[in-house]
């Protein structure tokens, strides 16, 4: 049994299967999330749960947080009992959600007046790699809390890796979901292509699949593709949001501006969607 007491905040469809392998490492572990009928599962397990952020701080040595984006961090941090209202000192947190650079710097001179540490810990990966436990995890901040951190960051990750000071793992998360972007919006736009001229999305996705092209990626998303199964493992408009947060640190790239704008043009219908669904935006022939 490990004797570190952590708390969860943020029980979404990342949150669930990382904070069960902090379970199953054998940490005490207690959660709190907004809406409480996801705590249901939890308390079936035997697991506390707090009746606010403020209290799972104070009964616990690590806090991990794990929410949609820069208003929810707002929320869980500056909230009448958010995290920032604890009067407890000597604490790591640990925000894992995607979100901006300058909202992880706000939050960390905060945690910093509070007597207490702050790592931006973004990942890499989705539900089924969080299931496997072979997230990326990426972070920023300052050793000593790194150190503290990363034997628990690696039973939810393969590769755990400080890049920089606070907000550094944020930056590195928005350059990767980039990337994302632009592959899910290529690989919908290269099936629309082949399905126009008479080719199965099945062939396409095992012909790429066995080339130097194939990846994790391209299979995962190629099979919902021919299964037509659109449902949210990685939400369309996360990597809508992502996309503004990337432009605000200066995306200006042609690749990196269309899948701007195809996604923001495609949040509306397929937001609640998987990001895959971007093939139903590029089928219509039009990004506006
Ligand atoms: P999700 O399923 O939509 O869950 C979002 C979580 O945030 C829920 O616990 C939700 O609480 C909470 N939340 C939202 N707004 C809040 C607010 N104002 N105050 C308090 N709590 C709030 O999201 P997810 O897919 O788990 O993603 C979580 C983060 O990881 C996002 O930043 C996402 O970009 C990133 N990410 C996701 C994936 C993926 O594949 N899904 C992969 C890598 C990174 P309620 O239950 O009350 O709504």
């Amino acid at each position: 049994m490990n004797t570190v007491k952590i708390g969860w905040i943020g029980l979404g469809k990342m949150g669930i299967p990382m904070s069960q392998q902090l379970i199953r490492a054998g940490y005490p572990l207690s959660v709190y999330n907004r809406s409480k009928d996801k705590e249901e599962g939890f308390k079936t397990q035997g697991i506390g749960t707090a009746a606010s952020p403020a209290l799972l701080l104070n009964d616990t040595d690590l806090v991990f947080v794990m929410v949609s984006d820069d208003k929810a961090i707002s929320d869980i941090f500056n909230g009448e009992e958010g995290l920032l209202a604890a009067k407890t000192s000597g604490k790591v947190i640990i925000n894992m959600s995607t979100v901006s650079p300058a909202i992880s710097k706000e939050m960390a001179l905060a945690c910093k007046a509070q007597g207490n540490h702050y790592l931006d810990a973004p990942v890499s990966g989705s539900v089924k790699q969080a299931e496997d436990a072979i997230l990326v995890i990426m972070v920023g901040g300052e050793i000593e809390p790194f150190e503290k951190a990363k034997p628990i960051l690696e039973k939810m990750g393969k590769l755990v890796m400080l890049v920089g000071g606070t907000g550094a793992g944020n930056a590195a998360k928005l350059a990767i979901n980039t990337l994302l972007g632009i592959v899910a919006q290529g690989l919908a736009e290269t099936v629309t292509l082949a399905q126009q001229n008479g080719i199965e999305a099945e062939a396409l996705i095992t012909l790429i699949s066995n080339s130097a092209l194939g990846s994790p990626f391209i299979k995962i998303k190629g099979d919902a593709i021919i299964n037509n199964n659109y449902q949210a493992a990685f939400a369309l408009k996360h990597i809508a949001k992502d996309l503004r947060l990337a432009k605000d640190l200066g995306l200006a790239t042609p690749l990196g501006e269309t899948a701007y704008q195809t996604y923001q043009a495609a949040e509306a219908a397929f937001g609640e969607e998987d990001i895959i669904a971007v093939m139903k935006q590029v089928g219509k022939g039009e990004n506006q």
